[in-house]
């Protein structure tokens, strides 16, 4: 690859101090430097940095091999199979990744499978021009150069930053064959940052979005977590329906209106401060669905609702290869909400309100209830029901069950339910 000439900010003309750089990132950064080695701040914190926004972390890149990296410190381990990273650990189980400069690799270097779309991580190191080329979007490639302070720039990412724009490095038409999830990141990066997206990149999408479903799962999901770590789940699954990605992403997810207007009441609860858990990501995802499939004003026992549940969930959690965990919790959730919607009154009422599930359920069945505003007045009879559960009134001690040897018939209790 041809060598391209960077455009160079020196340290007085960008707003990067090292006062908003993490100390321990810090400490490394000053150390490979002084050990001869090349280091700067890489990817999303030096884009974040230069917007003004708090950076998620700080990556390092390197020339040092990860082996130099893993002499020059004590607290040093190395990971990863295809492409060895350094990671440091400090104080606090606090870890910085350092990664050595890396380049495309060449066609002999791919991998023999030309399925295995995961080849830019492949371990071949190359220069920081090379490195910034093989990553995926212009505002993503900065560096930030701890020998002078300055930020270097070889793909045109400054001019984005200003322009407010999401360009990929080099063709998409190429680069998402080469990796589609860069499709997906794309619309979240565009989301995040309120940016716009470059023509080229929606015609691509046009083009190659069926690819999405040949992308590993695993990081399917793990980008699908992002969306609701960073508040835009809504937002984005919306824009990706409008470009017809939905079926390659999440085959089983309509993304109905509701559905969509669902998320964006979770997005807001996690902006509220409130850690997002992926089952109850995923049970929101699915609720609207569920919904449809288990009217609560039929006639319907509560093992049929497991049964359609597990319809909807159990293929999810399968084909990204979620814990069994995650999956009961999720499907708790729903069935949860389908007790919620059917109303007050029915057998088993008082062990659903001690349940230890039931006040999460609620949580999610209130933002329901924003979407689907008449379920309101059943909203607030269950939370009085479910807060006097959680405060036992001392005058009204709960009723000792009456103990007795008989055992209940089991198989027809859920009948009797209804
Ligand atoms: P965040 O704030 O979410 O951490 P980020 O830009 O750091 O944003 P990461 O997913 O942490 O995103 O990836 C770190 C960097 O690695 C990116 O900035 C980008 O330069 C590069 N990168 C990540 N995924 C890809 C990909 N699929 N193709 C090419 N480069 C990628
Ligand atoms: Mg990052």
């Amino acid at each position: 690859m041809r060598e391209t000439k960077p455009i160079i900010l020196s340290r007085d003309q960008h707003c990067v101090s090292r006062k908003q750089i993490d100390e321990s990132s810090l400490k490394v950064l000053y150390r490979l430097h002084r050990h001869g080695f090349k280091a700067y701040l890489v990817g999303g914190s030096v884009r974040d940095l230069l917007l003004g926004r708090q950076p998620k972390d700080f990556d390092i890149g390197t020339d040092a091999t990860p082996s130099q990296v893993r002499k020059l410190f004590r607290n040093c381990f190395l990971v990863g199979r295809r492409f060895r990273l350094a990671h440091i650990r400090f104080a606090g189980n606090k870890l910085i990744e350092v990664a050595t400069l890396r380049r495309h690799p060449t066609e002999e270097e791919l991998p023999d499978n030309p399925d295995d779309h995961s080849h830019f991580v492949q371990n071949v190191f190359g220069t920081p021009c090379e490195d910034a080329f093989r990553r995926d979007f212009t505002i993503n490639a900065l560096f930030y150069n701890i020998g002078d302070f300055s930020v270097i720039d070889y793909v045109g990412g400054l001019q984005d930053l200003k322009k407010k724009q999401i360009r990929v490095i080099g063709d998409p038409l190429v680069r998402f064959v080469e990796d589609p999830v860069r499709m997906l990141r794309a619309i979240e990066f565009a989301a995040r940052l309120n940016f716009s997206i470059d023509q080229n990149i929606y015609s691509a999408i046009e083009k190659h979005k069926a690819l999405l479903s040949s992308a590993a799962p695993a990081r399917i999901r793990e980008e699908i977590m992002e969306l609701f770590r960073h508040k835009i789940s809504g937002s984005v699954l919306k824009h990706c329906r409008e470009l017809g990605m939905l079926p390659h992403l999440l085959a089983g997810y309509p993304g109905t209106d509701e559905s969509i207007a669902l998320l964006e009441k979770i997005d807001r609860r996690t902006a509220s401060g409130i850690p997002i858990e992926e089952s109850f990501a995923i049970a929101a995802l699915y609720l609207r669905l569920f919904m449809d499939i288990c009217p609560h004003g039929e006639k319907i026992n509560i093992s049929e609702v497991l049964h359609k549940a597990n319809e909807i969930i159990v293929p999810h959690c399968h084909y990204f290869s979620i814990a069994s965990g995650i999956r009961h919790q999720a499907r708790e959730l729903l069935i949860g909400c389908f007790r919620l919607a059917r109303g007050r009154g029915f057998r088993g009422e008082r062990r659903f309100l001690q349940h230890p599930f039931t006040p999460r359920a609620l949580e999610l069945f209130t933002l329901w209830s924003e979407v689907r505003p008449e379920l309101e007045p059943l909203l607030a009879n269950w939370s009085r029901a479910i807060e006097q559960q959680k405060t036992p009134n001392a005058q009204n001690p709960p009723q000792k069950r009456r103990r007795n040897n008989r055992r209940r018939k089991k198989p027809q209790q859920e009948k009797l339910e209804n």
